[in-house]
Parts: C-alpha cells; sequence; structure tokens
C-alpha cells in the first residue's frame, strides 16, 4: 500500500507546503527515510496506530480485488486492535513498561489470550463486556483464513463493517470514561515510537477509513465510497504498481 507523506522541511522553510507528496510504501514500523524534491531529508513517521493502517491495507486490497487479503487484514485490525488498548489503557493507568512488556511476552503470540485480556480489561476499567465481532463474523473469519474460502465483496464488507462497529463502540466507552485523555493516549502512543528512534523526527497524520477521531464524532463509515475513493487517490497520485 502507498501513502503520500508531505516535506514539513518544505513548509519550515518556505512557508508553503510541498504540495508534491513523496510516495511510500507502508511498513510495519510506519516510519519513513525521505528525501523531497527540494533535497531535504528528513524522517516521518505516521501518526495513526497500527490497527488503522491494516484496516487501509484491506480496503486497498478490495480495491485491488482481493477479498480474502482484505479479510485477512481486517482481521489482524481487529486483534491488533485489542493489544492497543491493552496496552495503552495499562500504560495510562499507570502500569510499569517493564512490566507490562514483561506480561505481554505471555499472550503475544496467541490471539485468544489477547482477546481474554481485551475483556477483562474492559470489565476492570469501563465496568461493561466490550462490543465484539458476531458469532457469524468470526465464522466468516475462519472460512476464509483456515479453509480457504474465497468471499464475495457484499460479504467482505459485512465483515468491514462489524469490524467498524466493534472499534466504535469500544472507542466511544473510552470516550465515556476518560474523555480528552483518550487525546492523550493516541498522541502518547505515536511520540512513543518517534522518540524511540532518538534523532530528530517528524509526525504525520494520514487519512485512514476508521481513524479514531473521526469513529469518536459518529462520522458515518460507508465502506463502498471509501472504495471509490482510493481508487480515484490511485489515479490521480499515479501511485507505482510496488
Ligand atoms: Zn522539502
Amino acid at each position: 500500500m502507498k501513502v503520500g507523506i508531505y516535506c514539513l522541511d518544505c513548509l519550515r522553510e518556505n512557508g508553503l507546503p510541498n504540495f508534491r507528496p513523496l510516495v511510500v510504501t507502508v511498513n510495519d514500523e510506519r516510519f519513513f527515510e525521505m528525501t523531497c524534491s527540494n533535497g531535504h531529508q528528513t524522517l516521518t513517521i505516521i501518526q495513526e496506530p497500527k490497527h488503522e493502517i491494516l484496516f487501509e491495507l484491506g480496503m486497498n486490497a478490495l480495491a485491488d480485488g482481493y477479498p480474502r487479503e482484505a479479510v485477512n487484514s481486517f482481521a489482524s485490525c481487529m486483534e491488533n486492535f485489542y493489544g492497543f488498548c491493552i496496552n495503552q489503557v495499562s500504560l495510562y493507568k499507570g502500569v510499569d513498561r517493564a512490566a507490562l512488556d514483561a506480561g505481554w511476552k505471555y499472550m503475544a503470540k496467541q490471539s485468544e489470550r489477547q482477546l481474554g485480556a481485551f475483556v477483562m480489561l474492559w470489565l476492570n476499567y469501563f465496568g461493561s463486556a466490550p462490543k465484539l465481532l458476531s458469532e457469524a463474523s468470526r465464522s466468516f473469519r475462519n472460512r476464509v483464513v483456515h479453509q480457504g474460502y474465497i468471499p464475495r465483496l457484499d460479504e467482505t464488507l459485512a465483515f468491514g463493517d462489524d469490524i467498524v462497529a466493534c472499534v466504535a463502540s469500544n472507542l466511544h466507552d473510552m470516550k465515556h470514561h476518560l474523555d480528552d485523555d483518550l487525546d492523550t493516549i493516541f498522541i502518547s502512543e505515536f511520540s512513543a515510537r518517534a522518540f524511540s528512534q532518538n534523532q530528530r523526527v517528524t509526525t504525520q497524520s494520514i487519512p485512514t477509513t476508521i481513524g479514531w477521531a473521526g469513529l469518536i464524532q459518529n462520522e458515518k463509515v460507508d465502506l463502498r465510497a471509501r472504495l471509490i475513493a482510493i481508487d480515484k487517490d490511485k489515479v490521480t497520485f499515479q501511485w507505482p504498481k510496488f
């Protein structure tokens, strides 16, 4: 998946942004070393948490005609969201980073353990069970991921809609209990990634289908409309093939 990143040094020097984005391939760290058309060398981190990027990978796979791959990325988005909440809410509540890392290693490779931890996190801190995927969605995911089922577009979009509903509902729980501290949680996550580089890093936001700020404000997420927008972006920016 390609994303467009703008050079902030151009903005600092000229007072105007460089309107030609640098097209980069998204990576696991969401960290990019770039040289712009004016010769600035910059290190940029995408602010978006990983679950948003995983969902976007799924949307791009769907736009390219690969529903199986989309389901895989959507499912990873959901699991990654559990991990994001477990880690970030625990840190916010004062759990020591080293202790958290020590505990996380017992869950890191087993998604069912993470799901259990996520449910207990909600019960402990928010006083209710979180919204989880429906039984139909879990069954659909297992058919695709484990049994080689090739899904139709409408089935894949329905699965994506269930994930959007789960992430949005759980974010609303967080917002209800944490209020503006929810912003702090998201900012802390990308700030920690930036500081870990030990060098000058700029951070930048990119639009995503399930951007947390939009979900909190009840912005409607229309996956079919978003697929059309992703296709238009490809033409506008002339994304290279790889
Ligand atoms: Zn520049």
